[in-house]
């Protein structure tokens, strides 16, 4: 028998079973958790079956519950916790730095993650997962990789339990390589630590740029034209050059060079970017990214965003040399002179503040050529051992409670959330803020017009302590539900168990957008507009348009934005048969079986099957079909007879056409860059796309003017696999 004792937040839940404390994840025990993730991890090395990872982090992992509950636990992660999100952040990783898959989560959320990851265990080594022998040559090796982070001078400043880093620890793990002498000479640079994106740009003798990558390392699959396409623009009418950026004359240098930048948005752009482009950006951190990594950017905003200079290097030259950028101090100040390095925390603060671009904390570069090589860097982590990043502590601020709105999730799971009045923190105006769980939330004793204090560090963080006024009117949590009617069930999560409840239709309309790879429509979107209920269901999505008005009178909305999404749905309006059988959201039938099962059965004869309400002669097609077993030909056929009203309604909206098994003509293997659209193109005449090269490869298709090496390229040459260039193999397939 299970006793349920206490939860303190949805997912997380401590139940004493047999005598013995089982802390589970969702579904999972931690330490399955743990074991499943390791599985994934290690598979997806060996195997490099991305969409199988995904699929596994997806319907295993549960990945949005399991970083929704990580995100807002709202108190240190625990030893088992970072290890968790660690394995997470490289699996994840993995996937996107050497395959196409994509949407396992929002760039958001990812950011969220890797900030909570950093905060709370100090250091992450990005794409040090990387697979090495896919990596491509990377010019400028010194230049990739993060920073150090430490959120506290002294020791002393910690609180108790705290694993994060001080100043103090970052300088004794390398204090006993010096003499004593040459310690207390120590000075370090301080500069302003900006929040944005970096990216490493590379330029030739003349400056012209030639490549953008982004901060880790670049994998052999990875577009690299996709990264930042910043290079292809120019900025506010000008191509951009590599000596402009760093403020020196043309032709500075005699041989290639490397810049490593931030990109950044400031203040002003934010609001033009909102108010007159209607793009809806959270913050300026977000704006760079939603900038920068959409595969449809107007290439307008781009004069909207800032290259800040931070480090350049020579090619082949060992030295690393720091910008200095007139408008910012770079204070030197001696090792031990800490209030001398707590008052330059304060003004480099304040100036970067004046600035109007983000900044998250202050960087001490240490001043002396011969104890950085001594120093040196730590390759696998990526880490210059001679700097570190002091972090700015959350701010805290003050607001108080407008309403609470108990939102319905994907499972039917309800969480609380707190709307407040309106409060600036480190750049972000934060109206609502997620309180975890209803336990959490009865904790909180919440009443409308409370003070409350907001905490902004990696997610906003509301709590009351005795300073603040108290409200009078009591908030009550719902006792049914607000969709369907039925009572609510908390056991411990509060949620709503009708499984034909509409709220259920939010999973499955999200499931469908990604399937069809429809762009621009985040699941912020979906939760907004269906909780208008302007999205119902699947179909709805083509109906939008209907409800412009309604959608544009809506908070952060407007007509640019309206019109972008609007176009992602119709540009994905051409489907096959098996694509859309396949992106209806049948519990694990997806668009692999579907293609199996339409080569046997054609949605023709499917649809008969529905009309005319014969479940049992459906059944019997589809067990017919190769490697289908009982089961699966059962969840098929309930599926597709509980989908039917929705795929009847897509029909209308879609142009579907009818799959036909082709012969394969080839395998065509990419390395070094991918092109969606020319892959679809190949697959429709018949050629099979592969990830690796060998006997049986067709062609290998590089980048044009390829000079790096791969180990695609190095097989392909020893078969004697022709080997074309991308520019080459488009004009074949006439694109
Ligand atoms: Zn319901």
């Amino acid at each position: 028998m299970n006793i349920h004792l206490h939860s303190y937040n949805f997912n997380y839940i401590l139940y004493l079973r047999d005598n013995k404390i089982i802390r589970r994840f969702h579904n999972m025990t931690r330490q399955e958790c743990i074991n499943n993730l390791t599985d994934i991890f290690l598979q997806l090395k060996e195997s490099k079956d991305y969409s199988k990872a995904k699929e596994r982090l997806i319907g295993e992992i549960k990945v949005d519950r399991l970083s929704n509950y990580l995100l807002h636990k709202y108190e240190k992660l625990d030893e088992e916790e970072v290890e968790v999100l660690h394995l997470l952040l490289d699996t994840v990783d993995l996937i996107y730095n050497n395959s196409s898959e994509e949407e396992i989560m929002t760039d958001e959320v990812y950011d969220k993650l890797f900030n909570l990851y950093l905060n709370n265990n100090g250091e992450y080594s990005v794409g040090a997962s990387t697979l090495e022998s896919d990596t491509a040559t990377h010019n400028y090796p010194d230049l990739r990789g993060t920073i150090k982070k430490v959120h506290f001078i002294c020791n002393d400043d910690k609180e108790n339990n705290e694993n994060r880093k001080s100043l103090e620890d970052y300088e004794n793990s390398w204090k006993r390589t010096l003499d004593s002498i040459s310690y207390n000479k120590i000075k370090y640079i301080m500069s302003i630590k900006w929040d944005g994106l970096s990216g490493n740009i590379e330029c030739d003798k003349f400056g012209s740029v030639l490549h953008v990558y982004p901060r880790g390392l670049v994998s052999a699959n990875e577009t690299i034209d996709k990264v930042y396409k910043f290079y292809d623009y120019s900025l506010n009418g000008h191509k951009i050059n590599g000596y402009d950026i760093l403020g020196i004359p043309r032709k500075s240098f005699d041989k290639p060079f490397c810049i490593k930048v931030e990109f950044l948005c400031s203040e002003d752009s934010l609001k033009i970017l909102n108010d007159e482009y209607s793009c809806g950006f959270k913050n300026r951190r977000s704006a760079v990214s939603g900038i920068l990594n959409s595969d449809n950017t107007n290439p307008e905003l781009i004069n909207y965003l800032t290259i800040m200079p931070l480090r350049y290097q020579l090619f082949n030259d060992k030295d690393i040399n720091m910008v200095y950028i007139s408008e910012y101090p770079y204070p030197v100040v001696n090792i031990s002179n800490r209030n001398k390095i707590l008052s330059n925390i304060k003004k480099l603060k304040e100036c970067a503040e004046e600035s109007g671009f983000s900044a998250d904390g202050v960087v001490l570069t240490i001043d002396d050529k011969s104890i950085q090589d001594k120093l040196g860097r730590d390759d696998d982590k990526g880490i210059n051992k001679y700097e570190v990043a002091y972090k700015f502590p959350p701010e805290v601020g003050t607001s108080r409670i407008i309403d609470v709105d108990f939102t319905m999730g994907t499972m039917g799971i309800i969480t609380p959330v707190a709307k407040i009045e309106p409060i600036i923190l480190k750049g972000n105006t934060i109206k609502s803020i997620n309180l975890g769980s209803i336990d959490r939330y009865r904790g909180l004793n919440i009443c409308r017009n409370d003070e409350v204090k907001i905490k902004y560090d990696v997610i906003p963080y509301l709590y009351k302590d005795n300073t603040c006024e108290s409200g009078w009117e009591k908030i009550e949590v719902p006792v049914t539900c607000k969709f369907c009617g039925e009572t609510l069930l908390e056991n411990p999560t509060l949620m709503c168990v009708n499984t034909e409840c509409p709220s259920r239709q939010k999973g499955k309309i999200l499931n469908y957008i990604n399937k069809m790879n429809i762009l621009n429509i985040s699941e912020a979107i979906v939760d907004e507009l269906f909780n208008e209920r302007i999205l119902l269901t699947i179909p709805d999505l083509y109906t939008l348009d209907r409800y412009r008005n309604k959608i544009l009178c809506l908070d952060g909305w407007g007509p640019n934005r309206f019109k972008l999404i609007w176009e992602s749905i119709n540009s994905k309006r051409d489907v096959y048969d098996y694509e859309l059988l396949g992106s209806l959201g049948i519990q694990s039938v997806g668009r692999t079986m579907f293609k199996r099962i339409i080569t046997k059965v054609s949605l023709k004869k499917i649809l008969n099957c529905l009309e005319v309400g014969k479940k049992n002669k459906l059944y019997d097609k589809i067990i017919e079909v190769d490697g289908i077993q009982n089961k699966t030909a059962n969840k098929v056929v309930n599926g597709l007879f509980n989908m039917k009203e929705t795929l009847y309604r897509l029909m209308v909206f879609l142009n579907v056409k009818v799959y036909e098994q082709m012969d394969i003509k080839g395998y065509i293997c990419f390395t070094n860059i991918r092109d969606k659209d020319l892959e679809e193109t190949m697959n429709s005449q018949g050629y099979e796309i592969s990830n690796s090269v060998s006997k049986k490869t067709s062609m290998l298709v590089i980048p044009d003017e390829f000079k790096g090496g791969s180990s695609k390229l190095d097989k392909a040459k020893n078969l004697n696999i022709p080997i074309y260039e991308i520019s080459e193999v488009r004009k074949m397939f006439n694109k």
